[in-house]
């Protein structure tokens, strides 16, 4: 029985895991992605087995909230088969997944089903060219179908998730809010963050700040601060009258670290503890190097925690800096 407790040097506790569990994608999302993506061999992607140890690890040091991300997570094969072992854990407040929808019109009854209470889902336009131009698929139709499907499915609560770029869908905020309202979903507005190299858009040229875009909204709505806190980018208004919260997650225009309450795990196996730093320890390593050694893992998750760095320094350095500290493998 672990009773230690995941605390970096500046007291945050660490009780949400992002676990990735694909780098595999069925969109090619301009921000995201390139046409001609390259992705990793699959013997470097950790097992559905690894998948769960390494959540099993976190869960025993405190962890009470896990988000299954990617990649798409839903084209993971067998991906219900961890859902369900993660569903049935009792210490875990929440289990959710982030998706861009495009097989939720089959999936969404079973994700629920095995013990999956939240669902953030991808919807940048409601436009079908403009979708397509977004994701580089045509594929806007099958995703509005699957938000059905996920409704009917009785999730706890369902999100969609916004990216805006100015002169791309800026002008489909009041339409999205309006969508989330008329079937009581949450949406929450992201900045684009400088993750990674792309090649479609100069990003300066695009960028929407979180501020212009709840400006529009209050253009036609009352929004009042909710209290709901995350520990993450995000803060949330509700919209007076409504059943829907509007998030804004904006690691450029707000410095969110100080109640940072979360860690990431790559699909590679790579335990990252801030998304504006490299630093990352190699899970995958360790756990090939020594299986079924579970003491060692979470001793290692415990030390990997030291060096949460403190803060991002997106607003202040476009290249985010990169600070190497470790090549652990095999501990
Ligand atoms: N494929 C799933 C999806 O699209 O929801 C899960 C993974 S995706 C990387 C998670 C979220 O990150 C999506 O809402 C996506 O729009 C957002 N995202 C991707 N690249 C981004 C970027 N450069 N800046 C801000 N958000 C980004
Ligand atoms: Fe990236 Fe998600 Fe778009 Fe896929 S759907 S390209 S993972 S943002």
């Amino acid at each position: 029985m672990h009773h230690a407790q995941l605390l970096d040097p500046f007291g945050r506790r660490i009780t949400y895991l992002r676990l990735s569990v694909t780098d595999r994608c069925d969109f090619r999302c301009t921000y995201c992605m390139s046409e001609d993506m390259v992705f990793a061999p699959r013997a470097q992607i950790l097992s559905l087995e690894e998948l769960y140890t390494v959540a099993d690890a976190f869960i025993g040091l405190g962890v009470k909230r896990i988000r299954i991300t990617g990649g798409e997570p839903l084209v993971r094969k067998n991906l219900l088969s961890l859902l369900t072992r993660l569903g049935q854990r009792s210490e875990l407040d929440d289990l959710a997944i982030t998706t861009n929808g495009s097989q939720l019109a089959e999936l969404a009854p079973q994700l629920c089903a095995a013990g999956v209470k939240r669902l953030n889902i991808s919807l940048n336009s409601l436009k079908r060219e403009r979708f397509a131009a977004f994701t580089r698929r045509d594929k806007l139709d099958q995703v509005l179908a699957g938000i059905e499907a996920a409704r009917a499915a009785g999730f706890v609560r369902i999100k969609l998730n916004a990216v805006v770029q100015k002169g791309r869908n800026d002008d489909e905020v009041l339409d999205l809010v309006e969508f989330a309202m008329a079937r009581g979903l949450d949406i929450s507005f992201i900045e684009e963050m400088p993750l990674g190299s792309i090649s479609s858009h100069q990003r300066e040229q695009t960028f929407c700040s979180s501020d212009e875009v709840r400006e529009r909204i209050e253009q036609r709505y009352a929004l009042v601060r909710s209290s709901k806190l995350t520990g993450g980018p995000s803060r949330y208004w509700q919209v007076v009258g409504s059943d829907t919260q509007v998030g804004f997650i904006s690691p450029h225009s707000h410095n969110f670290c100080g109640d940072c309450n979360r860690v990431r795990v790559t699909a590679e196996g790579k335990l990252v503890l801030c998304l504006g730093h490299d630093n990352a320890l190699d899970l995958k390593g360790l756990m090939r190097a020594h299986p079924g050694d579970s003491q060692r893992l979470s001793e290692a998750l415990i030390q990997a925690l030291r060096l949460k760095p403190e803060r991002h320094h997106f607003e202040t350095d476009a290249q985010v800096q990169v600070i190497r500290f470790m090549s652990m493998t095999g501990g």
